[in-house]
C-alpha cells in the first residue's frame, strides 16, 4: 500500500498567497471595474538590466551553433559566474569566499527549502516570528515538528521579532541547533547591524550550532554601517551558510538565478560529536539532485556584474527604494508606526486592527493588495506588509486611495 508523508497534513491547510489570491479573486469578481493595486507578493515588476538580456540574448544565440552549443553544465554553476560572485561580491569587500564556495542554483526559494536535508532530523530548531514561510514548511515536511497549535508548530523555538526588539529577535534563551536568520528582512523590513551579527555568530560558535543567512535583499542596504554578508562577521565562516539571489537585486523572479555559499570551514557534528564539514555534503546533495542553472540564464547574471549592469542593478534597485521612501512618508503622516523601507523593499506597518480586518479594508475601500502580517507568524498579528515592487506611479495612486479609506 503507497502511503503519504503525514507530515505534509500538518501544513496549514492554505498557503498565504493562495489565500490573498482568492480573497483578490472574490474582489474582482464583486467589483469587476475597480482597478487593484498590487502591493502584495514580493515579486518585481520592472524589466531585466539591459546589460542581462543583451548576454542572455547572445548565450541563446550560442545554443543555436553545434561548435558553440553547451549540454548539462556544472552542477555547482559554470566557473565564469562563480568567479564574478567570489570576485565583486566578496573578496573586493575583503571577505574571503573562493569561487569554489559558491553554489549557482535556480533560486533561493529551493535552497533555503533544500538545506534541511544534510541535517539530522532530531536537530532543536530556531525559527524567527514573522518569517518567510519556506524555512518553517519545509522543516514541517520533514518531520522535524509536531502539529501546528494555534499557529505555531510544536517542536520549534520561535524567535519573536517585534515592536520592542525593533524587528531584531534576541538570541534563544535555550540551546538551539540550527538558526534561521534573514536581514534586510522579510516580511519586517528590519536590518541588522555587525554587532547584532557577532552576538548570533557567537551564539553558534558558543553552541555548536549552525546559522542559515538568507540575504536575498542585500543588494537593497544603502547605509555602509550594514553588513551585506554574515562572512564580515569574524568566524562566520566556520558556523553560517549564506543564501543570495539575483530575484529581487536584477529582477531574475522570473529567470530564475541565485547562489548559496558554504564555506569550506563550515561545520557541523555528527552522532559521535566529531566534526563533519558541510560543503562536501551540500556538492553531494547538489549533484545528486540538481542539474544546474540554464547556459544563458548564468550568462545573464554574470552580466550583473559588469560596469553597466552594476550601474543598471543600482538603478533598478533604487527605483523600489523611492517607491518604499514614499510609502514610509505617508503611512508615518498617517499615523502608522513603519519599520523597513530604507535599506529594504518591505515596510512593516504596525496597524490598529487585526491584519486580515486591515487587509480587507485597503483591498475593499481602496482597491490596494498588501499583505496581512499575520500570514508570517504569530506575531505579524496586526501588522501588514506593504511591498515597494512597482511603478512609482501606481504607489502614488495607492497612497492617495489608501489615504482616503483611512480618513
Ligand atoms: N528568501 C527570501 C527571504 C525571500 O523573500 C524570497 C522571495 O521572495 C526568496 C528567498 C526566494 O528567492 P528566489 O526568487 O531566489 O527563489
Amino acid at each position: 500500500m503507497i502511503r503519504i508523508n503525514e507530515n505534509f497534513n500538518k501544513l496549514k491547510a492554505s498557503y498565504l498567497f493562495s489565500d490573498i489570491a482568492n480573497r483578490v479573486s472574490e474582489y474582482i469578481i464583486k467589483y469587476p471595474d475597480k482597478e487593484i493595486i498590487k502591493l502584495g507578493i514580493g515579486d518585481v515588476t520592472r524589466a531585466l538590466p539591459p546589460a542581462c538580456t543583451k548576454a542572455f540574448h547572445s548565450a541563446v544565440d550560442e545554443m543555436s551553433f553545434d561548435k558553440s552549443f553547451r549540454g548539462y553544465g556544472p552542477e555547482q554553476g559554470y566557473e565564469f559566474l562563480r568567479d564574478k560572485i567570489s570576485e565583486k561580491d566578496f573578496q573586493s569587500r575583503g571577505i574571503n569566499i573562493s569561487p569554489k564556495e559558491i553554489f549557482v542554483s535556480d533560486g533561493a526559494k529551493c535552497d533555503t527549502g533544500n538545506i534541511q536535508e544534510i541535517f539530522s532530523g532530531d536537530i532543536k530548531i530556531a525559527i524567527p516570528d514573522p518569517v518567510y514561510p519556506v524555512y518553517v514548511d519545509t522543516n514541517v515536511m520533514a518531520g522535524r515538528t509536531g502539529k501546528n497549535q494555534d499557529g505555531r508548530y510544536e517542536g520549534l523555538i520561535y524567535l519573536e521579532s517585534t515592536e520592542q526588539n525593533g524587528y531584531v529577535p534576541d538570541l534563544p534563551s535555550e540551546s538551539v541547533d540550527l538558526i534561521y536568520l534573514c536581514f534586510p528582512n522579510n516580511p519586517t523590513g528590519s536590518t541588522a547591524t555587525k554587532a547584532q551579527l557577532l552576538k548570533w555568530v557567537g551564539y553558534a560558535r558558543d553552541h555548536k550550532a549552525l546559522i542559515l543567512f538568507d540575504a536575498a535583499y542585500e543588494s537593497f542596504i544603502r547605509d555602509d554601517s550594514l553588513p551585506r554578508s554574515i562572512f564580515e562577521i569574524e568566524g562566520a565562516d566556520e558556523v553560517a551558510i549564506e543564501f543570495r539571489s539575483f530575484s529581487k537585486s536584477a529582477g531574475f523572479t522570473g529567470t530564475r538565478c541565485a547562489f548559496t555559499v558554504v564555506p569550506e570551514k563550515c561545520r557541523a557534528f555528527d552522532s559521535r560529536g566529531d566534526v563533519s564539514y558541510l560543503h562536501p555534503l551540500w556538492l553531494r546533495r547538489q549533484s545528486t539532485k540538481f542539474n544546474a542553472v540554464s547556459y544563458p540564464v548564468q550568462r545573464a547574471a554574470e552580466a550583473v556584474y559588469s560596469d553597466e549592469g552594476q550601474k543598471q542593478v543600482r538603478e533598478l534597485t533604487d527605483y523600489y527604494l523611492k517607491n518604499a521612501s514614499l510609502i514610509i512618508e505617508k503611512m508615518t503622516g498617517l499615523g502608522y508606526s513603519c519599520t523597513g523601507g530604507k535599506d529594504s523593499p518591505y515596510i512593516w506597518i504596525k496597524g490598529d486592527r487585526d491584519s486580515w480586518k486591515f487587509f480587507d479594508l485597503l483591498l475593499e475601500k481602496a482597491g490596494v493588495v498588501c499583505t496581512p502580517g499575520a500570514g508570517f507568524g504569530k506575531c505579524g498579528e496586526n501588522h501588514i506588509r506593504i511591498s515597494a515592487f512597482n511603478s512609482y506611479e501606481n504607489v502614488q495612486k495607492a497612497l492617495e486611495r489608501i489615504e482616503k479609506a483611512l480618513q
